[in-house]
């Protein structure tokens, strides 16, 4: 297949805002691939490379896909093909040492040339990360589905398991169901996490689990990063942590390995939340907690686990369990005594009273909040369901941050005011729903000001266009209709709490959800 022929089908999809004829476009692509293509195709139009990082810079991409004034391009050379360009990516990917500036110089030539200037943009935009916009990833499903015949729940239940795309396109396009039946959890294989949609007011979601006549558990929502843990006794490294964008942490988090490994069974994935306590056991600040994920190797602040959900014991796969099982074998297991408490109990089919008592303990604690869970449901990743409900005291939305201005007086010379944008559930670009410059220390600010500019794909008098790919947390006091902006809704003062290294692009909020908080 042609390289061409991905970067029409890109186009197309961009030009629709359907989700149905996205998905036809990009099935009737792939069921045009050959074997050996699938993947990296359904990889491409959602927007990554099958490689995930090749270690290539904007600015370095930028300066050698600009073809030499005076140079025609791409004329009188073969056209690239798909498997040809996946080589050369990684080629890129795995360069490494001495000399690999210019080896990887030499590569970005031999692709750029024979480029013609709408596969050049193409490959730019992949290679910098602008074509990924979270939902396309479940269109591809959806699409890997269409082209092979395969059921929709099946394909993506094999990229939860599997934790991969190019995966699951390839068993699905070469194997059919069986191939895709066949991919299961892995202990040491991590899997994509169940995420949670934001819920009204505590009231709300109880009485909407009431109306469907659901049995549901409430939590107190501890406010760390997640975590998955493999425990697998006769592996060289018996205890893996994941974050929960699948970045594999084991290094880091020795402290957090040690208590899995006190727990009295061979082997298990457990769920969960760490973070950092003070002495008498109150959540310190977040940051405190992401000290110990980023490049911050100095943080010297413990984190403690606790685990909310168990989807493997001791040989036995427990992700289609209801979660009433999985909780009654998860605190099997964490009872056992000699270890520190694992666990924040919640309460059980509860009543209104008891839920507000678990919410006021949880806000008391200094916790987030509560997640509501149906006690029903199965472990299900991927799209956000009503099955896990988050509850919390003040609206907050994870938005992208699309664009920064440049800002005045006391702020001259800092990127100050932010361009928020939240996904489109069809798979189109992020669509701005506000802006702020709200809740910014002179830290978060000098922090923007270094950062923004490497995400930055165009600049302008007023300020950088970003390629959407940093998670804020945003508290806003609601949201209105609007004419002014693509999604016809806007934020109502929007401040920033926080941004969210553990969060990808496609793990911010969508549309929906901003339209959810119109009053
Ligand atoms: P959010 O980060 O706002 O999308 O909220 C969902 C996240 O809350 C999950 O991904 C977990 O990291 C975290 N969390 C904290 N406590 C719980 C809990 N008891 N159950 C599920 N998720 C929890």
């Amino acid at each position: 297949m042609l390289l061409s022929e991905v970067v029409d089908a890109s186009r197309e999809v961009g030009a629709t805002r359907s989700r149905t004829a996205k998905t036809r476009v990009v099935a009737a692509l792939l069921a045009r691939a050959e074997p050996a293509e699938c993947a990296v195709v359904a990889s491409w139009l959602a927007g990554e490379p099958r490689q995930r990082k090749v270690g290539v810079g904007w600015r370095t991409l930028s300066s050698h896909a600009e073809p030499a004034p005076g140079t025609t391009t791409a004329e009188g050379s073969a056209p690239l093909d798909v498997v040809a360009v996946d080589a050369l990516l990684d080629g890129l990917a795995t360069t490494a040492g001495a000399g690999a500036a210019a080896r990887r110089g030499a590569l970005l030539d031999e692709l750029f040339a024979p480029a013609t200037a709408d596969e050049r943009s193409f490959l730019v935009r992949l290679l910098t990360g602008e074509l990924r916009q979270g939902a396309l990833e479940a269109v591809v499903l959806d699409a890997v589905a269409q082209a092979s015949g395969a059921p929709a729940a099946l394909v993506r239940r094999a990229a939860m398991l599997s934790g991969s795309l190019p995966t699951t396109a390839h068993a699905a396009l070469n194997g059919g169901a069986e191939a895709l039946e066949a991919v299961r959890l892995e202990v040491g294989r991590p899997v994509h996490p169940m995420l949670a949609s934001p819920g009204g007011t505590l009231e709300d979601v109880l009485a909407d689990a009431a109306q469907r006549a659901l049995d549901v558990v409430v939590e107190p929502k501890l406010d760390g990063a997640r975590i998955q843990v493999h425990l697998d006794r006769g592996a060289d490294v018996p205890v893996r942590v994941w974050t929960r964008t699948l970045r594999e942490v084991t290094d880091g988090l020795p402290e957090v390995a040690a208590q899995v490994l006190a727990l009295p069974c061979e082997t298990a994935v457990l769920d969960g939340e760490t973070l950092a306590l003070d002495d008498d056991g109150r959540p310190r600040p977040f940051q405190d907690t992401m000290s110990r994920f980023g490049s911050d190797e100095g943080s010297e602040v413990l984190l403690s686990p606790f685990f909310f959900d168990l989807l493997h014991l001791d040989g036995r796969d427990l992700l289609d369990e209801p979660l009433a099982a999985r909780l009654v074998a998860l605190d099997g297991l964490l009872a056992a005594p000699g270890h520190a408490p694992l666990r924040m109990p919640g309460a059980r089919g509860a009543s209104a009273d008891e839920a507000a008592a678990v919410l006021e303990r949880a806000l008391a604690d200094g916790h987030e909040g509560v997640v509501v869970k149906d006690l029903a449901a199965p472990y299900a990743a991927g799209r956000r369901g009503r099955a896990w409900q988050k509850v919390k005291p003040v609206h907050t939305l994870d938005l992208l941050v699309v664009g920064a201005e440049w800002g005045y007086g006391r702020r001259t010379g800092s990127l100050s005011n932010i361009h928020l944008a939240a996904r489109d559930p069809g798979g189109g670009a992020p669509l701005v729903v506000g802006k702020t410059f709200k809740g910014m220390t002179d830290a978060l600010l000098a922090w923007q000001t270094a950062t923004f500019p490497g995400l930055a794909t165009a600049e302008h008098r007023w300020g950088l266009e970003l390629r959407p790919e940093l998670v804020v947390e945003v508290a806003v006091d609601g949201a209105q209709r609007s004419t002014r902006y693509p999604g016809g809704v806007a934020l109502r003062f929007a401040r920033v709490l926080r941004y969210r290294p553990d969060k990808t692009a496609d793990q911010a909020d969508d549309v929906e959800a901003v339209r959810a908080l119109l009053v």
